[in-house]
């Protein structure tokens, strides 16, 4: 049996006669950048994460950008950021001239640890990105507690500010895994100051092609990312600030539009398919399953597992042979038609791009031994109980040899 890592065709033949539709509009009307559909889209999408204001951008990357540049974070300013995450995450702040400063992960939630940004935290720090990885969210309190134990006092939403230098300190949200996953009841996107979401073809909601937004309670910010997001011009040809064209394209507005009504079944399905997994991989005594935190409804992006070195080399630092379990079990399930995916299999701080900030293998020990010993196993919301049944048959296979 072949079983791809997400199926894509599968979810558009489900959609065909809905999503076809609306594309054929933007060709009827060549509506091709920002427009109706984009404006419709923003609202409903403002509308399900409770939230204030969307902008519709090109891509979760440049949401990320225009997040950080929206708050005036610049060139000497720090950038708090989780060390396991996609590389997208801190080009936030590099892209606005800033200086990433990673932290490490927490060993169950596998999200920043909130206890280690206290020690990350210096007078340069200006933001600090929470990232919703693989669809849990982040536990947002415990990071505005460790603020409040730094001496920063809750202004406004997701503003600190330094009780005696007046120094703020925002928190952002990277939701691009994360779409309608919830805090405590609350949905991600209006937890911080500002957030921003992907909308690439493999994520929980995808475009046909490059798409974001970027989502936020506060006024201010919201019209700063709509200046920036389209050269600074407040009117055709007159450029009020700097910006960009991270304008969102009519058709990507449209699908997401059509896509948007089906989210909570796909996500409620995404969940279903969890729930299988850890059934059918429970008391399998090499690998542990991800756990969902009781603040979380998580939205499974992806169901990563971890998979236990061989011996009892687990701990602190992890030597170049941990992995070694992990990818033959990888290569055991590709063998047969299974497609596992690695995320991500270099954390940031060891990334080459990364060699002047001086950071070191041994450093982020949790997140070293996620990228060592994680694999994430094929999630998308069509998943048949067979395909799962057969996902989980073959673990256990390997594990018997
Ligand atoms: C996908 C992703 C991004 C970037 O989104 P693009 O739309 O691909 O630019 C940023 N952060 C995280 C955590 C992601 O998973």
């Amino acid at each position: 049996m072949n079983i791809p890592f997400l199926d894509l065709k599968a979810q558009y033949r489900s959609i065909k006669s809905d999503v076809d539709p609306a594309i054929q509009n933007i060709l009827d009307n060549t509506a091709f950048v920002l427009g109706k559909s984009v404006t419709e889209f923003e609202t409903a999408f403002a509308k399900a994460h409770s939230v204030k204001h969307c902008i519709g951008v090109s891509s979760g990357t440049d949401g990320n950008h225009l997040a950080l540049w929206a708050l005036g974070i610049g060139p000497c300013d720090e950038v708090i950021v989780p060390a396991n995450t996609f590389i997208a995450t801190a080009w936030g702040a590099t892209l606005c001239g800033a200086t990433p400063v990673f932290v490490d992960c927490h060993p169950e939630s596998y999200n920043t640890d909130p206890a280690k940004i206290v020690a990350a935290i210096t007078p340069k720090t200006k933001a600090i990105v929470a990232v919703h990885l693989y669809g849990q969210s982040a536990d947002m309190d415990a990071l505005n507690e460790q603020l409040t134990i730094s001496n920063y006092q809750l202004k406004e939403q997701g503003v600190f500010v330094h009780k005696t230098t007046g120094q703020a300190i925002y928190l952002v949200e990277d939701s691009a895994q994360a779409h309608i996953a919830e805090y405590k009841g609350q949905r991600v996107g209006g937890l911080g100051a500002v957030a921003s979401f992907s909308f690439y073809p493999g994520k929980n909601l995808g475009a046909y092609g490059e798409a974001g937004a970027v989502t936020t309670n506060d006024d201010e910010v919201a019209k700063k990312v709509t200046l920036y997001r389209a050269h600074g011009a407040s009117e055709k040809y007159i450029h009020e600030t700097y910006g960009h064209n991270y304008r969102m394209e009519g058709i990507q507005g449209a699908v997401l539009g059509v896509k948007l009504k089906y989210l909570n079944e796909w996500t409620e399905k995404r969940r279903a398919v969890a729930a299988r997994y850890r059934e059918l991989l429970s008391g399998v005594e090499e690998i542990i399953v991800p756990k969902e935190m009781e603040y979380a409804k998580h939205v499974y992006h992806l169901f990563v597992i971890q998979v236990k070195p061989f011996g009892s080399a687990q701990g602190d630092s992890v030597s170049a042979s941990a992995s070694a379990r992990r990818d033959a079990l990888m290569k055991f399930l590709g063998d047969n038609g299974i497609a596992t995916g690695l995320h991500y299999p270099v954390p940031l701080h060891v990334q080459p791009c990364f060699k002047h900030l001086g950071y070191k293998k041994g450093d982020f020990p949790v997140a070293e031994q996620l990228s060592a010993c994680g694999l994430s196993l094929p999630m998308f919301p069509e998943m048949t109980e067979e395909q799962i049944g057969y996902v989980c048959g073959k673990i256990r296979e390997f594990f018997r040899k």
